[in-house]
């Protein structure tokens, strides 16, 4: 036996390692199921080359939790290591990686944490243990297996051992404070979340499958036990894109996310070689009221390796509200966030993901409108937010978004403009594009705009105001009006005002007597000659303000404050209907009063704005005028 010492400075870098990483000691195990899928795939690589004359097979990595000697074994059956490989992997080039990881992280922890992702290897065995041992040999002819062990101090010990089996096995001796990890349950969801897509079979125990055996009369079923293999070495992304199925991505969906049971509406397959590394499938997922947005992430890979559920930095922010995974071996881990953010590879990774998703909603829309209309409630809050978020994705938007109106009839851009321009022009040259937010509750507005044929889009997301004013600043001559911004000949004003049957002295006269009564901040009163049979008195609420409003509220863009503010209403009292004539010529100042009220009262109960004690008095009023 030969004993030796770890070419190291620092006395003792376990406790070290074990303080920094306290959260993530469970990395310990993907570490090592890494190491032995690497050593199996190096084998793999040089018997396809014809390096190594042996015979691959059908190798497995073989887990197993020996609970009452407190032993937790990680065997492989790959390249193996002779004894000096031992020295040089083992003992120089894991042991220096190690040290290089405390002298970088002595101070602190970087703030994403994702270093403990990555970083560590074979050393973060010592996390668990506190003692390991290894017997390994190698796949050269003639090779003699080693057994190595190291209790954590810079002392190992190496000497000949009677493997004789090719590869390594990796026996963690876990410390006292682990023996969480001794748990087959806790080992067991461990290599569910890390290693289910890892490229060699992973065995962790056995399970009793039946099987039918022999034909017609000789046929019976027999109970046998199998290996039981805890992860699929082939998943979905791995495969080309025409030898996948509408049902294989549907199942790798589930695969991917057993707790869900929706469907996922569509699937977008990322592969990419130059100038980085990428696949991937992201799905869009039906979006429900109650989505929450923490659960079934996309999740990030390197080489069918789990690494992360946080793709922040890596997605541009709207497509994480898809589903699905990433797998690319170029994205740097080991540094910060906003390293990551400012990182070139990581920039080009972001536009392509977002140009992939735009290239195959142009395509969906394409090959099928239908479908895709009835899609756009369910995808729609994710396109805008991307259309608001991201330059590149708003300017290819045009080919795909869709603005439906209250009839169910979808438009995408061009279209829209075409089928509105000539109608809906004022007289300054610009077009409007009327919408509403709601249908029931702006059913009369609605109504009035549709007899006049105007078009009345219905936009209902809670970004809408935002995106209202990103195509207004980057559209030529075109503005969005609400259905109840105003009355309908000022929405879209053509020509010269009608004459009014007040005079100008009238109107003065009758503005200050209405003021008086109505005594309300949010309201503010204006004359308009309308139509004669138009409502006398009408509430609307000016865009400018209200969108303002929302902006403030849904975040950003909006102006500074702007949510605190009332809602501020417009009451349009119409000088061309006979009832403001009467209220004007009503002498008796009780009358008057109540005339105004009632009007008042039935405006704003047109608008759902007449409640509390206003609503009973005016219920009571009403009682009375009909007596
Ligand atoms: P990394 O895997 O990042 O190179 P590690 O510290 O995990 O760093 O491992 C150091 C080296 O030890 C590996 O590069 C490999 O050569 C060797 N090694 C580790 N585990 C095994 C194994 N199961 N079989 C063969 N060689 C291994």
């Amino acid at each position: 036996m030969t004993k030796g010492n770890i070419n190291i400075k620092a006395e003792n870098i376990f406790p070290i390692i074990k303080k920094f990483l306290y959260s993530d000691h469970e990395i310990f195990l993907r570490e090592l199921v890494s190491n032995a899928t690497d050593a199996t795939m190096k084998l793999k690589h040089l018997t396809t080359i014809g390096e190594a004359k042996v015979e691959y097979g059908n190798p497995i990595i073989e887990i197993k939790v020996d609970k009452e000697n407190l032993k937790i074994h990680i065997i492989d059956q790959g390249i193996g290591m002779t004894q000096e490989e031992v020295e040089k992997y083992i003992n120089q080039i894991a042991f220096s990686g190690a040290e290089e990881f405390v002298a970088k992280y002595k101070e602190k922890i970087p703030e994403n944490g994702i270093i403990g992702h990555f970083g560590l290897g074979f050393y973060s065995a010592f996390m668990v243990a506190r003692k390991v041992e290894i017997f390994t040999k190698s796949y050269l002819p003639d090779s003699k297996a080693v057994r190595w062990e190291c209790d954590g101090s810079p002392e190992y010990n190496i000497e000949e051992t009677d493997k004789t089996e090719r590869g390594t096995e990796i026996i963690l001796h876990i410390a006292e404070d682990s023996t969480e990890f001794l748990e087959e349950s806790r080992i067991k969801s461990l290599l569910n979340k890390y290693n289910k897509f890892m490229p060699i079979p992973i065995k962790f125990g056995t399970k009793v499958e039946t099987v039918k055996t022999g034909e017609g009369d000789d046929a019976k079923e027999e109970k046998i036990t199998v290996d039981n293999i805890v992860n699929n070495p082939n998943p979905a992304w791995t495969k080309a894109p025409t030898d996948l199925t509408d049902e294989d991505y549907k199942a790798f969906y589930h695969e991917l996310y057993p707790m869900q049971f929706e469907e996922p509406l569509f699937n977008i397959h990322l592969n990419v070689d130059y100038p980085f590394n990428l696949t991937g499938i992201l799905y869009f997922p039906k979006i429900s009221k109650a989505i929450d947005p923490q659960r079934d992430k996309i999740q990030l890979y390197q080489n069918q390796v789990f690494v992360t559920d946080n793709v922040e930095g890596i997605v541009p922010d709207f497509l994480q509200m898809l589903k699905g995974v990433i797998d690319s071996p170029d994205i740097p881990l080991n540094v910060s966030r906003s390293y990551l953010q400012s990182d070139a590879a990581v920039k080009k990774i972001s536009t392509y993901i977002t140009r992939k998703v735009a290239d195959k909603l142009v395509s969906l829309f394409k090959d099928d409108r239908k479908s895709f209309e009835e899609k756009w409630e369910d995808i729609k809050i994710i396109i805008e937010y991307g259309m608001l978020s991201e330059e590149k994705f708003f300017e290819k938007s045009d080919k795909f978004a869709l603005y439906p109106t209250v009839d169910g009839t979808y438009y995408i851009w061009d279209e829209l403009i075409d089928k509105i321009k000539d109608h809906q022009t004022d007289k300054d040259g610009t077009t409007v594009i009327l919408y509403a937010s709601d249908k029931k509750s702006q059913h009369s507005f609605i109504e009035t705009a549709k007899e006049k044929a105007y078009e009345v889009l219905l936009l209902d997301s809670p970004i809408v105001s935002h995106l209202l004013q990103k195509l207004e600043t980057s559209k030529e001559k075109i503005h969005f009006t609400r259905v109840d911004a105003d009355h309908i000949d000022n929405l879209i004003k053509k020509d010269e005002p009608k004459i009014s049957k007040l005079t100008e002295e009238e109107q003065t006269a009758l503005k200050p007597i209405l003021e008086e009564v109505i005594s309300n901040k949010n309201f503010t009163v204006t004359m308009e000659a309308l139509d004669s049979n138009a409502n006398p008195f009408m509430i609307t609420q000016p865009e400018f303000m209200r969108r303002m409003k929302e902006m403030s509220a849904t975040g950003g863009g909006g102006m500074f404050g702007m949510g605190n503010f009332p809602e501020m209403y417009t009451l349009v009292v119409n000088t061309n209907n006979d009832l403001v004539n009467e209220i004007l010529q009503t002498k008796t100042k009780k009358k008057q009063e109540k005339l105004i009220k009632q009007s008042f009262d039935l405006a704003r109960l047109s608008q759902n704005l007449l409640h509390g004690e206003e609503l009973t008095n005016f219920i009571k009023r009403s009682f009375e005028l009909i007596k």
